[in-house]
């Protein structure tokens, strides 16, 4: 679909309103004046967003902040990047981090909710447009995850 991606960043900042709130998370959104409107898998992309940045907020301690932008790449790719400033990953484990299940420190993330699988699911997703995702993280100062993918945007034409 043509969807105008601040739009869509906002929606998902959105869902995730009451718990921004509760741990005085502070989110700002950037979008690259240069971005039309493009067209892209909206509903699959917006679902690796959401899972995203559910982990930007889960793994960000209270007063911290999240920071989603997106803009054009010199390729013409869409970059779309969620960085926090949030505990980070441990080198040793960013190998499995994309990896079914795999969760950093058991006990750690035990009562935090959730199955390890928003990662993969994620990575599943953006694969299957023909993106990538990288996952940049650096223990006590944060994480940022970017993905690129391939874009049409309005006003050009494609075949
Ligand atoms: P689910 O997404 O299924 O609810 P989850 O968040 O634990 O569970 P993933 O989203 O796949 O699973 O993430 C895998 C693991 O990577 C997490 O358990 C967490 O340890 C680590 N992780 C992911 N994102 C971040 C982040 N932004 N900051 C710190 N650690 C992260
Ligand atoms: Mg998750």
């Amino acid at each position: 679909q043509m969807t105008d991606v601040g739009e869509m960043m906002e929606d998902v900042v959105d869902r995730f309103s009451l718990q921004l709130r509760q741990k005085a998370i502070t989110v700002k959104v950037e979008v690259d004046p240069n971005l039309a409107k493009v067209w892209i898998d909206r509903d699959g992309i917006d679902q690796v967003l959401d899972n995203i940045v559910s982990n930007a907020i889960k793994y960000t301690l209270d007063g911290g902040s999240v920071r989603l932008t997106a803009g054009p790449t010199e390729s013409g790719q869409l970059s779309v990047s969620v960085r926090d400033t949030g505990i980070g990953i441990p080198k040793k484990d960013l190998a499995h981090i994309f990896d079914r299940f795999y969760r950093v420190d058991k006990a750690r993330s035990r009562n935090m909710g959730g199955t390890g699988l928003g990662l993969s699911i994620a990575r599943e997703i953006v694969r299957a447009n023909g993106g990538i995702i990288l996952l940049d993280s650096e223990p006590g100062v944060g994480t940022t995850v970017t993905v690129t993918l391939p874009m049409v945007q309005e006003g050009s034409e494609y075949a």
